[in-house]
């Protein structure tokens, strides 16, 4: 069975298998090699790509993007807080967890973000399905090599929910570093530089690639920064100039917003090839339409600090590597932000003027590299696995908590994994017999500042003065970056631990599976809405049939047959485009009743063509039946 690798992006998303011994990036059911990463609920169906992405402007409150940026996030971040302000869809507290609220077919439904992901996966999943011809659940899912546990945990919750068995969970950039080196077919040793900017995260990392070895040195980045960034920044500056020039506030009023935004994003790609666009919106604001120019300088300077950003953080991750600028060998992006002309001549201007690399393709390397480590996972120590070595790094540095207060670093950050890390702890009291271990992530020197991934209780410790127990720790990180902690007291032997993927933040499987069983009868919604529309469909061909046949000239139909079947076909489409909760069966059951009496006049008019065919009707007393009396008696 195949396995694929997924790029589930913030703003698209991409699919790709290895087959016929090379990579295939699967195009989707409207032939593009990206999904737009977006949700949609109407009244009547659930759309997922560019389906739902075209709802926006019509159903803004209750179409969904950019859900990434939510995931495995709490509800007070700083980051939700803001990102709420820019969204059309509502997201609620719910104890403390961020669920988005929409309205589906006239119900009120809240979703975790991880459920949002999960039906973008399962869309990814199908089109590859389609395209295998087999069913698949193995997968290697892409995650921002910035991303920590929560974000991870839950993404991988996501692939569960969608069904998905998750072999690996790997750095975007890294999966464009695979990409890059086996496209390139790298032998000497080469250091390359990552630069992946996509629609709402920004990583930067450094691979050491020789002989198909991919040997990660640091990595580092923003989980907050991308395209949807700048598209705010523009439809901040043109919000102002509307209030300004019409003396109105339009900010309250989310759908205008949201018109506005929409128009910014294509003008923003333009001006990659363009200095300068234009962005109009008719009946924008109580019938005032919006329309102005923006040049590339202006939108250069709108963004300046973001785009500045980005340097400082390939000079901290060049520091990381103990590298200098002039050690890298290769620039390579990912990320469609990277089209962005001011970002390319920064990073030229930074290494001196060394050209970027133009070898892959910044939309599909992700996807491509995660689909080399799914095969290579999954044929396990075949030749594959000979010819390619990854080694990763860890993000964030994990520790845990002394004194009460500060953080007590074990692995530091850019660690390799796997790891093993072993240290030896004392007591802070006499006497103590337990000691808890809290465990952290983060490069604060108050763990208050750190993240935590997870905590437990070490009882049994032999009663001993203050700082004169020893009790060792060993903190371990597999290769999918899965923690485990265990800690010992030397002299009873007690021990306890914790593998952090377990923590509580994580989703129990209780509700892992409530989810999958809410997909699986939202997919059945899925299947229903697209097979009523199938049923419309045909009823709608069939309706256009009886018209073309009543309004033939050479048809002989007579005036009583015409009125029968328009009155007739009339009759089932009103039935069933006025008639919302009409079911499938019935619109089936009346589309087969009009096609019968469509057939019969049909046939009828063509025996009428001829004298043989009147003789024929005469001869055959069963198509008597259809002949209409009062015309040819
Ligand atoms: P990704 O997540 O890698 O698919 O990147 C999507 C982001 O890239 C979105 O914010 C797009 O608006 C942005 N993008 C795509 N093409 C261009 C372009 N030609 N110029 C500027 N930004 C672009």
């Amino acid at each position: 069975m195949s396995a694929i690798g997924i790029d589930l992006g913030t703003t698209n998303s991409c699919v790709a298998v290895y087959r016929n011994e090379r990579i295939e990036i699967i195009a989707n059911d409207q032939g593009s090699r990206v999904t737009p990463s977006w949700v949609s609920f109407t009244d009547t169906e659930r759309l997922i790509g560019a389906t739902a992405k075209e709802e926006a402007s019509m159903n803004h409150e209750n179409t969904l993007f950019h859900i990434k940026r939510l995931i495995g996030r709490k509800f007070n971040d700083p980051s939700v807080q803001h990102d709420m302000k820019h969204w059309s869809f509502k997201v609620v507290d719910v104890g403390g967890q961020p669920k988005i609220q929409v309205t589906f077919k006239e119900e009120t439904k809240l979703f975790r973000p991880e459920e949002i992901s999960a039906m973008i996966l399962t869309e990814l999943k199908e089109v590859a399905e389609v395209y295998i011809g087999t069913q698949i659940s193995d997968a290697v899912i892409t995650v921002p090599a910035y991303f920590n546990d929560a974000q991870r945990t839950a993404t991988r919750d996501a692939g569960r929910i969608a069904g998905l068995n998750v072999l690996r969970m790997i750095n975007e950039p890294t999966a464009a570093a695979i990409a890059y080196g086996l496209e390139v077919k790298i032998e000497k040793k080469r250091n390359v530089l990552i630069f992946d900017l996509g629609g709402g995260t920004f990583d930067v990392t450094i691979v050491a690639i020789e002989n198909q070895v991919f040997d990660v040195k640091a990595t580092g980045g923003d989980t907050h920064l991308g395209g949807g960034d700048f598209d705010n920044r523009m439809l901040e500056h043109f919000i102002k100039e509307f209030n300004t020039k019409h003396k109105v506030d339009i900010t309250k009023n989310n759908r205008a917003v949201s018109r506005l935004k929409f128009a910014c994003e294509p003008a923003k790609k333009k001006l990659s090839v363009s200095t300068h666009a234009t962005v109009q919106v008719d009946g924008l604001y109580n019938g005032l339409d919006f329309k102005s120019n923006i040049t590339r300088a202006k939108f250069e300077e709108l963004n300046a600090d973001f785009f500045d950003g980005t340097i400082s953080v390939v000079e901290n991750v060049i520091a990381d590597a103990k590298m200098k600028k002039d050690e890298i060998d290769d620039i390579v992006l990912a990320g469609g932000s990277t089209r962005i002309p001011k970002i390319r001549s920064l990073l030229t201007d930074f290494f001196n003027g060394k050209e970027i690399s133009r070898n892959i393709n910044p939309d599909e390397a992700v996807a491509y590299g995660a689909a080399v480590l799914a095969e290579n996972i999954r044929t396990g120590k075949d030749k594959t696995q000979e010819r390619f070595k990854l080694q990763d790094v860890i993000p964030f540095s994990i520790g845990t908590c002394v004194r009460g207060t500060d953080m007590c670093v074990i692995i530091p950050r850019n660690t390799k994994i796997p790891t093993k890390e072993m240290s030896v702890f004392s007591t802070f009291s006499d006497n103590q017999t337990s000691a808890r271990f809290e465990v952290f992530e983060g490069e604060n020197s108050k763990v208050k500042d750190n993240h935590l991934l997870g905590s437990f209780l070490l009882t049994g410790i032999s009663p001993k003065p203050a700082g004169e127990a020893n009790i060792l720790s060993v903190f371990g990180i597999d290769g999918s970056g899965v923690l485990k902690v265990v800690a010992l007291d030397l002299a009873s032997g007690n021990a306890n631990d914790i593998t952090i993927t377990n923590d509580e933040r994580r989703l129990a499987e209780k509700e892992i599976d409530d989810m999958i069983a809410a997909a699986e009868t939202m997919k059945v919604g899925d299947n229903t809405a697209k097979e009523k529309y199938n049923a419309i469909n045909k009823l709608e061909e069939l309706v256009y049939k009886v018209n073309q046949l009543v309004e033939s000239d050479s048809a002989t139909i007579s005036p009583r047959e015409k009125k029968g079947l328009l009155a007739k076909s009339k009759e089932v489409f009103d039935f069933a485009k006025s008639n919302e909760s009409a079911d499938i069966k019935s619109i089936r059951q009346k589309t087969s009743e009009l096609e019968a009496y469509f057939n019969k006049v049909r046939e009828y008019s063509e025996y009428l063509k001829s004298p043989e065919g009147i003789l024929k009707i005469l001869a055959d007393e069963s198509k008597t039946g259809y002949l209409p009396a009062t015309d040819f008696s």
